[in-house]
């Protein structure tokens, strides 16, 4: 091992390896895996080249496990104790830390992730289509059957008109629109390079309700609050929104 010290300082020396990655390295090298692990890891982040170690044995075998990253979190006493609480609700399921924040997060993410919701909401509705299509069978085979004067009522559901105009955009669009950008902001810079922003997402109607825009999958898309803003600059005038956020702030009484 104290061998391939000088070679790994050389790497070092010119670059191809950066010290963060070097003190991941030197745990886990032998031998056996000293060529595995640097080819195995050339070009790669920090967090992509840790990922890749947690996969590879002393032997040199890649080892066909999910690949793994370490956490470290210095949490506060009262956290800590929920943890082990949550520890103690698991067992003997939940064995391990992992196990035990897979399952929180997995409910966490099952309760308030918009993506879940909506594919969720999409399952349901192909579900009840599915259901209706078969009912609408049924009958349509049992009415055939029937005479004329006692087909017995029609089967087509009633669609609430669509009447009262508001800013509440209804659950199935926002759904459909989560899915369709995939809860990833969809501003695309003139490069071609598409916003990675998936946090405080806004819906963004293209056509601005006040100028009759409308709530609908084709006019609405989601936006990071950072692009929603450039485009509300754009739509309105610089002017207008530094108005707003005046107005906002009450200084405009000032
Ligand atoms: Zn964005």
């Amino acid at each position: 091992m104290a061998r391939l010290f000088p070679t790994l300082l050389d790497c070092l020396e010119k670059g191809e390896l950066s010290v963060s990655i070097l003190a991941l390295l030197v745990p886990k090298l032998t031998e056996a895996n000293y060529e595995v692990i640097m080819k195995g890891i050339e070009g790669r982040s920090k967090r992509e080249a840790e990922l890749f170690l947690s996969t590879v044995s002393f032997d040199g075998e890649i080892r066909a496990e999910a690949p793994k990253v370490e956490v470290k979190i210095l949490c506060p006493q009262t956290v800590y104790e929920k943890l082990e609480r949550a520890k103690d609700i698991l067992a003997p399921e939940g064995q391990t830390w992992a196990d035990v924040l897979d399952h929180a997060l997995e409910a966490f993410l099952d309760k308030h992730d918009p993506l879940r919701k909506a594919e969720r909401a999409q399952k349901r509705a192909e579900a009840a289509a599915h259901e209706k299509a078969e009912v609408q069978a049924e009958v349509a085979e049992n009415t055939a059957l029937m005479p004329a004067e006692e087909v017995p009522f029609d089967v087509e559901p009633v669609i609430p008109g669509d009447t009262i105009r508001s800013r509440y955009i209804p659950q199935d669009i926002r759904h459909a629109v989560y899915l369709r950008d995939g809860g990833r902001c969809t501003y695309v810079s003139p490069e071609g390079h598409r916003c990675l922003a998936k946090r405080f997402l806004e819906f963004d109607h293209r056509l601005p309700l006040a100028f009759g825009g409308e709530h609908c999958l084709e006019n609405l898309r989601l936006l990071c609050r950072t692009h929603n803003s450039f485009y509300a600059g754009k739509m309105m005038g610089a002017d207008f929104i530094r108005s707003k956020v005046l107005e906002a702030r009450g200084d405009a009484q000032t």
